[in-house]
């Protein structure tokens, strides 16, 4: 593969287009001139509902494909297309993998960047010398120097005419202003991708999916599960099964693996409820996940992605994604906070425009993890020697396994407790518990040093159970059961069972959705309704011990200083939470240098990012040895790969890219009476260097090849825009000669009639002395030829075969036309045709 040379520059350069060509779509430049480049900023209302043809997924107008406006087109700069009178010599070029420095790999394109200065071309009127017309083959750019990286300004307000393809869209169909199915469209240059695909713990069946009609699914051309958590990936089956989804899903491995049971576990606890998916869904959904690794770079049509740890469950990914240079981070929920077993979460170090981030716990600030635990081992010891029993709903994966590994190391140093037996119920118990233990590699430096002695997942003082029928619910006893908000399942069974005898306590130790039961007894009511629907009174105790790993405000506000995107977008959190995380960020910044807008959108409305409508384009090659010069012009090949634009000389293709250059020889054989020579005086109007190499062969203009072999002329060039078009001229000039012999039209049969041959004769005779006049013409009545002498030029006509012989093919074919259309007027019914019965009238 070669490299570019060094002294690659990068320069941003305003859209090349060509001007009215095909492609050619009119667009209003931007006519501010803001410095830099970063993405723009308006127009943005969350207080409307999702309006007019934004609000409309199906009337909106996808946005045309870059191609369209310029364009792939540019690897035609090789082929010179236009119709071709069916001497076609189209070529495609396949575009190969561009060698990783062309990819701008790790620059902006609202940052242009180079060795000795940053360039930046200008689109705004008047700022410098105008572009030059877009040429075919090429494309030029008015390269103005700035003085460093410069961002754009925010847009003064006002309405401004805005590309739909700068327009960066991000909806939330779940997860807007609530905690529950999340689901957010990121749209850009016509690629829609959904993050997370959940349901909502509070509802049943169809209700608890995301909007997922607010869109057309067929659109989407990627789908990406941070996490296996229900609100994240509890609709995955749904919508790879039973939708018209055919993009392609990416996960985690070890996210894959536990939403197998995960899921499992939820069809479980939700029998009787209408349910979205079967066993079988679950099971064929996994054929269409594919796995990816943290920090494992992929593309999908030009949309680069790859993911970040987010330590909150096992396999939590941040992703971060990258379309036309515009990168999106979508934190899904993540932690900061290392616990006994996940790594904290990342902090990329990358830049990003944009982040997609959670905001469940708004601006409350965690307990240390010390407190919490202490807190949440005394509240069981209390129970367990009041002779209560203890109810800790959970998940049956991720945090459940945190909560385990606490209480095992407390049961471990506490002997007094070690008559209470402790269960971990779910009817997929032992199978989640060996999935944590193949990934103890994937969690922090803790686990791995003791899973080098023992397996930190095989529990001394826990039992894995699979239902009630396993235990003895006589005695106090600890037990987690799933699901975590009670909504159903066994969790829920426990619940009505204990929940009327003051001694049991409740502890909840995740975060609960509104609408659960979960979060309706953090209210301490009187009485609770069975899901058969009784109501029986609430008399156990019921505590709040969170080691849920999300965010808190403390750690939110160091992500955000480390990260400082210029757009915050809040998700996953209940609206008075978002409402006061916003608060209390901008409190937090309001004082600083850093500058940024926070969104808050509510479910199906959409926060728009306008994103300038410049592209970066890094010239390489020959184009880039020499430093650019203020308003300099720049001409070559404009390569597009995905989003991202390289110029360089045509003959570098070779050398700064891994496309195939091809060379093309075209031949064109065409059937031709005439001489050589004749067509050296044709091509003489046309082309100033014709040479005749021999007596079959010349050559025009040094590039065009042209060889008489028999009837035949050879017409051969090499693939190049001039000689292709001066192929066609000469190609062009032959055909129309041979559409004018008239031979076709004239008797097939010798003239019986010698009167009407002579008549024919002296009517020829009579039109060309009236066109030539009568002096140029010497005839010869008894063999019915004449000879013509016009200006140098000469010719013998033989009126009997209608035929004209001259050197000059123009002369030749001003006669034939004579010749025929005389003999057209004076015969328009071929009379001359004989039968078998003889002559025909
Ligand atoms: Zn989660
Ligand atoms: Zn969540």
């Amino acid at each position: 593969m070669s490299r570019p040379p060094p002294g690659n520059q990068e320069q941003s350069i305003p859209s090349f287009r060509p001007r009215g060509g095909p492609g050619f779509r009119p667009r209003m430049p931007y006519n501010e001139s803001g410095g830099g480049g970063r993405p723009q900023q308006q127009g943005w209302n969350n207080n409307f509902p999702a309006p007019g043809p934004r609000g409309a997924p199906m009337g909106y107008p996808p946005p045309s494909n870059f191609s369209g406006g310029f364009p792939r087109s540019d690897f035609s700069a090789m082929n010179r297309g236009g119709p071709r009178r069916g001497f076609g010599n189209n070529v495609n070029l396949a575009g190969g993998r561009m060698p990783p420095s062309m990819e701008n790999r790790g620059g902006a394109p609202f940052m242009a960047s180079g060795s000795g200065g940053d360039y930046r071309a200008s689109s705004v009127p008047n700022a410098g010398p105008p572009l030059r017309p877009y040429q075919r083959g090429g494309a030029q750019a008015v390269v103005t120097p700035t003085a460093g990286r410069g961002r754009v300004a925010k847009k003064p307000g006002g309405a401004r005419q805005v590309d739909e393809e700068d327009q960066l869209i991000v909806r939330p169909l779940g997860a807007g202003q609530e905690v529950g199915r999340s689901c957010i469209l990121l749209e850009f240059k016509g690629k829609k991708i959904l993050l997370d695909m959940g349901i909502h713990p509070a509802y049943n069946g169809h209700a608890s999916l995301p909007y997922l009609d607010h869109i057309n699914v067929e659109e989407i051309e990627l789908l990406l599960i941070t996490h296996f958590h229900l609100d994240h990936a509890g609709a995955l089956p749904y919508f790879l099964m039973k939708t018209k989804f055919k993009g392609r899903c990416f996960m985690t491995h070890a996210t894959k693996a536990i939403y197998r049971w995960m899921l499992a576990d939820f069809l479980r606890v939700s029998q009787g409820q209408e349910q979205l998916f079967t066993e079988s869904d679950l099971e064929q959904s996994m054929e269409k996940i594919e796995t990816m690794d943290f920090h494992e770079e992929k593309e999908i049509g030009g949309v680069r992605f790859w993911g970040y740890t987010a330590g909150h469950v096992l396999g939590a990914a941040m992703f971060m994604i990258e379309i036309a240079g515009v990168r999106v981070l979508y934190t899904g929920d993540f932690s900061k906070e290392e616990d006994r077993h996940l790594c904290a979460a990342e902090i990329p170090s990358e830049r990003c425009d944009v982040v997609i981030m959670e905001s469940t716990y708004g601006i409350h600030v965690h307990e240390d993890r010390q407190t919490r635990e202490h807190r949440l081992v005394s509240q069981i010891a209390n129970i367990l020697h009041r002779g209560g029993k203890v109810l800790i709903p959970s998940f049956a994966l991720g945090r459940a396994q945190e909560i385990l590994l606490i209480l095992d190391e407390h049961w471990k140093s506490h002997p007094e407790l070690q008559n209470f037996p402790m269960y971990y119920a779910s009817a997929l118990a032992k199978k989640c518990m060996s999935v944590y233990e193949t990934y103890t590699g994937a969690m922090n430096d803790r686990i791995k040093r003791i899973s080098a002695v023992h397996n930190p997942f095989k529990f001394e003082w826990i039992q894995s159970i699979r239902g009630r029928e396993d235990f003895d619910e006589k005695e106090p006893c600890v037990v987690i059961a799933s699901p975590g908000m009670m909504q159903s399942g066994l969790s829920r069974e426990l619940f009505e069972l204990w929940c009327s005898d003051p001694k049991n306590g409740c502890i909840i130790a995740g975060y609960v959705v509104e609408g659960t039961l979960g979060k309706l007894i953090l209210t301490e009511p009187t009485e609770i309704t069975t899901l058969a629907g009784q109501k029986i009174p609430r008399r156990c105790t019921v505590d709040y011990v969170s080691f849920s790993a999300h965010t808190d405000f403390k750690q939110t506000t160091d992500f955000i200083t480390a990260l400082k995107p210029p757009q915050i977008i809040l998700v996953h959190g209940e609206a008075a939470e978002m409402g006061r995380l916003k608060m209390g960020l901008n409190r937090e910044f309001e004082n600083t240098d850093y500058k940024f807008q926070i969104h808050t959108p509510g479910n199906t409305r959409s926060v728009s990012l306008n994103f300038r409508g410049e592209k970066t384009v890094k010239v390489v090659g020959t184009l880039a040895e020499k430093r650019p010069r203020d308003g300099e012009e720049f001409s070559g090949m404009l390569l597009k790969k995905s989003f991202t634009y390289t110029l360089a000389d045509a003959k570098d293709i070779a050398n700064v890219t891994d496309l195939p250059k091809t060379e093309l020889t075209h031949r064109v054989s065409i059937s031709y009476n005439g001489s050589l020579g004749n067509v050296a005086n044709l091509m003489q109007d046309i082309c100033s260097d014709v040479e005749l190499t021999s007596e079959t062969e010349a050559v025009f203009l040094g590039i065009l090849r042209v060889k008489k072999e028999g009837p035949c002329l050879i017409v051969e060039w090499d693939g190049s825009a001039l000689a292709d078009m001066l192929s066609d001229a000469l190609l062009g000039m032959l055909v129309h000669i041979q559409e004018d012999e008239p031979s076709d039209a004239l008797p097939k049969q010798s003239w019986d009639d010698v009167s009407e041959r002579r008549r024919y004769f002296d009517a020829v005779r009579q039109l060309l002395s009236e066109v030539y006049g009568a002096d140029c013409i010497t005839a010869d009545e008894e063999q019915r030829t004449m000879k013509l002498d016009v200006k140098g030029k000469s010719a013998e006509i033989f009126t009997d075969d209608c035929k004209a012989v001259t050197a000059d093919l123009g002369f030749r074919s001003s006669l034939y036309t004579y010749l025929a259309r005389l003999y057209r007027s004076m015969y328009p019914v071929d009379f001359w045709c004989h039968t078998e019965a003889g002559l025909v009238i």
